[in-house]
């Protein structure tokens, strides 16, 4: 009985310091509004970079010709093909996991390697696969790290998040290595557009309904991208797009503000990360650190009440060794008994024979952080949807947000306590102007569809 009061004590405490009630939210939606506008205003005026993409029109449908998309996300890279012409366009694709050493090794082993999976998939192609007409390849390149574009097809990294860590690629042109590694796998492909995973969501998304203004990802990082004014962007030099519009990458992740709920479990996974003190908000609500979040708690558990027994604590001290795939099971757990949060337990951190009791315990730290994650998600969101000005009772537009990435896509809980969060912020009335839609791959997608927008074959 005393251990399980020590259990709860703990429990109780995360749930009051993860508490994200409407008015935190709305502070949270305030304050990633200012920082918006602080980093629009100029170079560095902002935690978040509010980099400007150089995509200044979203694709319209009008796109022909076949394509190719590489998307470098956090865990795996995609390549695609896609021939476009006509709104039913089906991409094929092949999906690639990163050997963690290439993670942090150095930048031509990791663009090599990237390079000779494309070379496969090119050779592979078939006669079917597309009609090329004598044109040299074209390539839409999704990098989902923070980059400072100097113009379409060119920006350099300014620095690595999630898992990564290769020193020598920081600071360098991610287009030029790129198309060095594929010269080298005998490669002939021509970059034509680098843009972010945000971006080219919220490209896919608007490809099939203009009301898309908003890209989210939601995967192992979490970044958004929207369509701003022009000249609602202080620090674009030159002349205006003719649009009238900017397509900006906000780099959301490393948003911090005091609003935030931060727990000492986040203290401390932030000081022991590859990046401590950056990408704050990213580490609250992204897939690469939701299981870790869960572990630490578990591991403060387990040194203060014995509800999972004797247990050897090796496996509950190893970092990242719970998955966030693996909380996402055990809170859509609906056998009587948990039966999947045992088998999680015991696959996972070797916690054997559980309690039932103890195993509702496990479940409800997953609903606490997870849920604290799509409510701040959801509070982001609305900041952007604020800062340009929709999402109020009396507006006839109709405002919708592409997401994409696992988190989103696999994580049931967690959409729907990012839907309802989104309704209580914005009110009943208000939230039928709202709407968010599935980019299944819009990343990679939207990378194509913005190569030929950019075609050299273009005039
Ligand atoms: P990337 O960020 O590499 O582009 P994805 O968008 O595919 O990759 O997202 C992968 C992330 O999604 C994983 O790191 C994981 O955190 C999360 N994820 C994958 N599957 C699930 C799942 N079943 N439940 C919850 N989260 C998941
Ligand atoms: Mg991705």
């Amino acid at each position: 009985m005393v251990a399980a009061a020590a259990a709860e004590r703990v429990v109780a405490e995360l749930r009051e310091q993860c508490a994200t009630p409407a008015a935190r939210l709305d502070g949270v939606a305030a304050a990633m509004e200012e920082e918006m506008r602080a980093g629009l205003e100029h170079e560095g005026g902002s935690k978040i970079k509010m980099i400007i993409s150089y995509v200044d029109n979203l694709p319209n449908g009008s796109e022909e010709g076949l394509f190719y998309a590489l998307d470098l996300g956090g865990t795996n890279f995609r390549v695609l093909r896609v021939q476009l012409g006509g709104k039913d366009i089906k991409p094929e694709s092949r999906e690639v996991s990163i050997p963690p050493h290439l993670m942090s090794g150095n930048a031509a082993e990791l663009f090599g390697f990237i390079a000779s999976a494309l070379a496969k998939f090119v050779a592979d192609e078939g006669r079917s696969n597309g009609v090329l007409n004598g044109r040299q390849r074209e390539l839409g390149f999704t990098f989902s790290f923070p980059v400072r574009q100097s113009s379409i097809t060119s920006g350099t990294l300014i620095k690595w998040t999630k898992a990564f860590s290769i020193d020598d690629a920081v600071g360098e042109d991610v287009v030029a290595e790129l198309q060095t590694a594929m010269e080298k796998q005998g490669v002939d492909m021509r970059v034509s557009a680098l843009i972010n995973d945000t971006v080219g969501t919220l490209a896919a998304g608007s490809y099939y309904d203009e009301d898309v203004v908003i890209g989210v990802i939601l995967g192992t990082g979490s970044n958004a991208a929207y369509v701003e004014k022009a000249n609602a962007i202080p620090k674009l030099e030159g002349e205006l797009p003719k649009s009238g519009n900017m397509v900006i990458n906000t780099e959301w992740g490393n948003f911090s503000s005091s609003c935030l709920p931060i727990t000492e479990y986040d203290q401390a996974l932030d000081e022991e990360s590859l990046n401590p003190r950056e990408q704050i908000f990213e580490k609250l609500i992204s897939g690469m650190y939701l299981g870790d979040i869960v572990r630490r708690v578990l591991l403060k558990i387990a040194s203060q009440s014995s509800i999972f027994g004797d247990i050897n604590r090796t496996k509950l001290k190893t970092h990242f060794i719970l998955r966030t795939p693996d909380i996402s099971a055990m809170h859509h757990d609906e056998t009587p008994d948990l039966r999947v949060v045992a088998e999680k337990l015991e696959e996972n951190l070797k916690i054997t024979g559980t309690s039932l009791e103890t195993r509702k315990v496990v479940v409800e730290i997953c609903d606490i952080v997870t849920s604290r994650s799509a409510r701040l998600a959801a509070a982001g969101i609305v900041g952007i949807i604020r800062k340009i000005g929709r999402g109020t009772a009396g507006n006839k537009e109709k405002t919708v947000i592409a997401i994409d990435g696992g988190l989103f896509k696999h994580y049931g809980k967690f959409r729907q306590s990012l839907e309802s969060a989104l309704v209580e912020l914005l009110g009943e009335e208000a939230s039928k102007s709202v709407g968010i839609k599935l980019a299944n791959d819009g990343s990679g997608l939207g990378a194509a569809l913005i190569a030929a927008a950019h075609s050299q074959y273009i005039n």
